[in-house]
C-alpha cells in the first residue's frame, strides 16, 4: 500500500517499533496543531535571595493544557519539538511573550530555557536580539539557561554565541547542575553567569546527610569559578535553611510559589515587593 492515499493499514500488522514511530508522529502532529491554535502558554517561577527571600527573577517556564491530553509535561513537550524541530518556533514565541510581559516587572530578570537547537541554528543569536529590540526589552533582563547537553557537539560554536550575547548584558545560567557528565574542566572555559544546582540534590539533603557535603562542594566550585549559586527544587523551610547554610545564594522552588501565570505573579509580586525595588513602607517585607 503505498503511502499518503489515506489507507492506513491495521495497526495490528505493525511492528511495535512501527506503532512507537507512529504514536510519536501523531504526538508531533498534536503539538503542531496546538502550537498554531495558541495552545501553548508561558508560566513563570520566582527566584529570591536566600537571605531575605526577596524576589529578584522569574524563570519561564512553557506550558500545554491540550483540551484532548489533558496536561502534557514540558518534559515529554519540549523533547517531541526538538524532534520535529519546532523548538525553534516554540523558543521565539516564549522569548516573544516574556518580552511582552516584562512590562509587569522592568526591574526583574527572566530566564528563558534555551534548548542546543535553538543554539545551533544559524539564525541564532540575531534572532534573539531582534525579539528583544522589537519590544525594547533590553539585554540585560533576560538570562538564558543551557544544560550540559549544549556541550556535546560543537560547544565552542555554543560558547561563541553565548559569549556574543553576554558581551550585550544577557547573562548564562547552567540548568540542572550536576546532573550532567562533562568535567568541571569542560565548563571552565564556557562562557557563564551562574549554575543551577538540580533538585535532585536539595531533596536529598534532608534526608542524607551526605548530599550536604556534596551540596556545600558544588557551590565551593561555583565560587572558584566566580559564578552565582541558584538551588532548584526547595519545597520546604528547612530546605532552604539548608542551602543558605551551604552559601547558596538564590533559590527556585513550591516553597515561594509554583510557576503560575502571569496574573497570579503581578498578584505575588504586590503583596512581596520584588527586591531592589523601591519600596516606602519596607515592614511588608518582613512578614
Ligand atoms: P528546568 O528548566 O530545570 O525547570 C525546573 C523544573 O522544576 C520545572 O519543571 C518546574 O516546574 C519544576 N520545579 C520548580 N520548583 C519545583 C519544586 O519545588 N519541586 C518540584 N518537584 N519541581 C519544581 P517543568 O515546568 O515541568 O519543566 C521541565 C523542564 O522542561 C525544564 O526543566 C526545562 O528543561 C524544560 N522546559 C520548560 N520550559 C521550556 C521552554 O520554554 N523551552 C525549553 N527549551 N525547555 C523548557
Ligand atoms: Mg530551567
Ligand atoms: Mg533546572
Ligand atoms: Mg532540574
Amino acid at each position: 500500500q503505498a503511502k499518503g492515499d489515506g489507507v492506513r493499514e491495521p495497526l495490528g500488522y505493525m511492528s511495535s517499533m512501527e506503532t512507537g514511530a507512529l504514536e510519536k508522529k501523531q504526538f508531533e502532529n498534536h503539538l503542531w496543531n496546538a502550537f498554531q491554535a495558541g495552545e501553548l502558554e508561558v508560566f513563570y517561577q520566582p527566584i529570591a535571595r536566600s537571605s531575605d527571600m526577596g524576589v529578584t527573577g522569574l524563570e519561564a517556564l512553557i506550558r500545554w493544557n491540550s483540551p484532548e491530553l489533558g496536561y502534557v509535561s514540558p518534559a515529554k513537550l519540549v523533547a517531541a519539538a526538538e524532534e520535529s524541530g519546532l523548538i525553534r518556533d516554540i523558543g521565539d514565541f516564549v522569548l516573544d511573550r516574556v518580552c511582552q510581559d516584562m512590562r509587569h516587572w522592568p526591574d526583574l530578570r527572566v530566564s528563558v530555557n534555551v534548548s542546543p537547537m535553538q543554539l545551533r541554528d544559524p539564525s541564532y543569536p540575531a534572532g534573539f536580539q531582534k525579539i528583544l529590540k522589537r519590544h525594547r526589552v533590553k539585554p540585560h533582563q533576560i538570562e538564558i539557561e543551557l544544560t550540559e547537553n549544549v556541550l556535546i557537539d560543537d560547544p565552542d560554536a555554543a560558547a561563541r554565541k553565548l559569549a556574543e550575547l553576554r558581551k550585550l548584558g544577557v547573562t548564562v545560567a547552567l540548568d540542572d547542575f550536576g546532573t550532567g557528565f562533562s568535567s568541571i574542566g569542560a565548563l571552565r572555559s564556557f562562557p557563564l553567569d551562574r549554575i543551577k544546582i538540580d533538585r535532585s540534590f536539595v531533596q536529598e539533603m534532608t534526608t542524607n546527610p551526605e548530599s550536604i557535603g556534596l551540596v556545600r562542594a558544588l557551590v565551593a566550585v561555583a565560587d572558584s569559578m566566580k559564578l552565582e549559586v541558584v538551588s532548584e527544587g526547595v519545597e520546604t523551610a528547612e530546605q532552604a535553611q539548608m542551602m543558605r547554610l551551604c552559601g547558596c545564594e538564590y533559590l527556585q522552588g513550591y516553597l515561594l510559589s509554583r510557576p503560575a501565570p502571569v496574573a497570579s505573579i503581578v498578584e505575588l509580586l504586590e503583596a512581596a515587593p520584588p527586591a531592589g525595588a523601591v519600596v516606602e513602607n519596607t515592614s511588608s517585607l518582613r512578614r
